[in-house]
């Protein structure tokens, strides 16, 4: 496979073609933000924390390394005040939806974010998409999904699906950057309790797993 020469903050970084400007970075022990991205999974290119300054062929474009291609010639910054001014609002508006996460606590910190400065939201889910991804693309079981659009998204399992799938699975959970996930399928076991159609099923998939 053909190999791509890049430099990423003054380091000269070769990596595979195909490969991002982030999986680049991570190779030459740079570290770039981010909460949406998995190495299992596909890049998604959503929480935009991974914004990075890419130069080539004397233009300066503004780009997220997680689904920017590594290119011969290409150079990159991973600091600079503007990068570090839109990390800091990005964090900001997350920590309205999730105030509590450590995740955004810790990136907090390193752009000296404002946790208080939006209106708190606390839906604590920041639509990261993990959990969905994770269980369509590595366990392709789509039990958990986003549900509406907009600002009333919101992630859901299915409970029938749930009710088989889940019990000894949840290797979603420790992806999750906040408590979102753990909420939800609490919220799920509810449902599943109170519904004797999926106790039904609940108590044949356990027996099946014995
Ligand atoms: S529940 Fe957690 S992992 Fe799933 S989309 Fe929301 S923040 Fe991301």
């Amino acid at each position: 496979m053909s190999e791509i020469r890049l430099k990423i903050d003054g380091k000269e970084v070769t990596v595979e073609a195909g490969k991002t400007i982030l999986d680049a970075a991570r190779k030459a022990g740079i570290d770039i933000p981010t909460v949406c991205h998995h190495e299992k999974l596909e890049s998604f290119g959503g929480c935009r924390l991974c914004t990075v300054e890419a130069e080539s062929g004397g233009r300066t474009n503004l780009v997220a390394a997680c689904i920017y291609p590594a290119a011969n010639d290409l150079v990159v910054w991973t600091r600079s005040p503007q990068i570090d001014k839109i990390r800091k609002v990005l964090t900001e508006q997350l920590l309205a939806y999730a105030p509590e996460s450590e995740v955004l606590k810790a990136i907090a910190e390193d752009y000296h974010a404002d946790k208080d400065r939006f209106p708190k939201e606390p839906s604590f889910c920041i639509l990261c998409g993990l959990c969905v991804r994770y269980c369509a693309e590595v366990k392709k079981k789509n039990v958990v999904g986003f549900l509406d659009r907009g600002p009333c998204r919101e992630i859901n399992f299915i409970p029938e699906l749930a009710a088989v799938e889940c019990w000894d699975c949840k290797e979603c959970f420790p992806l999750c950057p906040t408590s979102a996930l753990q909420a939800a399928f609490v919220l799920t076991e509810a449902l599943i309790s109170l519904s004797p159609s999926l106790q039904k099923i609940d108590t044949r998939a356990k027996t099946a797993s014995a």
